[in-house]
């Protein structure tokens, strides 16, 4: 058995404790079979926090996520507490982690799976097969950038300003998580900015290039102005690997992948941050759906982000790459024979349920162990 990997388990609320209830019998089969043994730990976020310390994540919590090798986080949020304070709503949960822990680098991938084509926004062609990933710079940019702010001008009309500000080592560590991805697949990166249009962008060019050019020369690399990138990946999307983008661009373009591939039910991501002297960077897996509570506790949600979103843990945090692989054949093989949440429910399928769904995870989990 591998050594101990210690992680952090933040169900939340609504259909998050649901789909991490499925992706848990995951691990514990992994454990079972003694392929990888987890040091889980768990904890309270968002609502389910609040509702028991007036907080949506305790300072324990917080220092649980910050020596855990990975946090696996659900989803938080709900009417209940839609009125509350700004500072105490569920969702400022993950706005901490992501600040405290560095999580500068947000990675999300835009997968179609095998019958899921037609759930795509996109004719089935163009979409079948797709791979691609996605990968936003998620703590500088205009949304951070100062000065920013609305201020009202001598003649009474008011002015809007936000800043989008790069530094060198902002996008030379974006850009070398970039180039270490695409290590991992089929070593492609595409950088988009619009270096026509703005000085940040050149500096944003010039300084993958230069990484690429001095650490990543096995990867290749091209550029691409970002409005053009939109359109690419609209029209062609299976000639990208890797794209990286600074935050704003990086938010649309994700957006985009997102519709590329269909329902929110399938799609994970990962934010990871700053390697340590070990090597190991801070890291956070989450599901990009909410927590849904228009479905929760009937049994209807679709377990297959968090799942994906554990294979996502496996290989970017862990190196295991062979048991991503498991989960993800797992994963295609159970919708390759027409089961599906009713999410993702199409012509002739066989509607199931979350723990349903988890059932065929695992007995697929066997076969491919067998
Ligand atoms: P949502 O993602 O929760 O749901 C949007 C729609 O998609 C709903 O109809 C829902 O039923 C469906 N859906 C989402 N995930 C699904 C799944 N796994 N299986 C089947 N169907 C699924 O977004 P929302 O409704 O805008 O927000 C609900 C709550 O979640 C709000 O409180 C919001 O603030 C919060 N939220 C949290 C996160 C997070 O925790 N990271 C992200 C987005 C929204």
């Amino acid at each position: 058995m591998k050594p101990n990997k210690k992680l952090l388990v933040l169900a939340g609320d609504g259909i998050g404790p649901e789909v991490m209830a499925q992706t848990k019998r995951i691990m514990d089969w992994m454990a079972k079979r003694r392929t990888i043994s987890f040091d889980v730990q768990e904890g309270l976020v968002g609502g389910a926090s609040y509702d028991q310390h007036k907080t949506p994540i305790t300072d324990e919590v917080m220092a649980d996520a910050a020596s855990a090798d990975a946090v696996l986080f659900g989803a938080v949020g709900g009417p209940k507490y839609d009125s509350l304070p700004f500072d105490v709503k569920p969702e400022r949960a993950i706005l901490r982690l992501r600040k405290d822990l560095g999580l500068f680098a947000n990675l999300r991938p835009a997968v179609v799976y095998p019958g899921m084509a037609s759930a795509s926004a996109l004719k089935q062609e163009l979409v079948e097969d797709l791979d691609i990933m996605i990968l936003r710079e998620l703590t500088g940019g205009i949304y951070f950038g100062q000065p920013r702010g609305i201020e009202t001008l001598p003649d009474g009309t008011k002015r809007g300003v936000n800043t989008q500000v790069y530094t060198t080592p902002e996008i030379e560590r974006i850009a070398r998580v970039a180039f270490e991805l695409a290590r991992k697949r089929r070593k492609k990166v595409v950088s988009a900015e619009k270096a026509n249009v703005m000085e940040s962008g050149q500096l944003w060019r010039d300084v993958v290039q230069h990484v690429h050019d001095k650490e990543f020369k096995d990867v290749e690399l091209s550029h691409m102005y970002a409005d053009n990138c939109a359109m690419q990946l609209v029209r062609m999307p299976k000639q990208f690997d890797v794209i990286v983008a600074d935050n704003l661009f990086g938010d649309l373009l994700s957006d985009i992948a997102a519709a590329l591939s269909g329902s929110l039910g399938m799609l994970p991501s990962a934010s990871l941050g700053a390697p340590d002297a070990r090597g190991r960077r801070k890291a956070l897996y989450e599901p990009v759906h909410g927590s849904a509570p228009d479905i929760a506790g009937q049994g209807k949600a679709n377990p297959l982000a968090m799942m994906l979103s554990f294979a996502m843990m496996l290989r970017y945090s862990f190196d295991m790459d062979e048991q991503a692989d498991m989960v993800e054949s797992a994963i295609k093989s159970v919708l390759a024979t027409g089961m599906r949440t009713p999410d993702i429910m199409t012509k002739g399928a066989a509607r199931v349920s979350t723990s349903t769904m988890g059932d065929a995870i695992l007995r697929e989990l066997d076969k491919l162990a067998s």
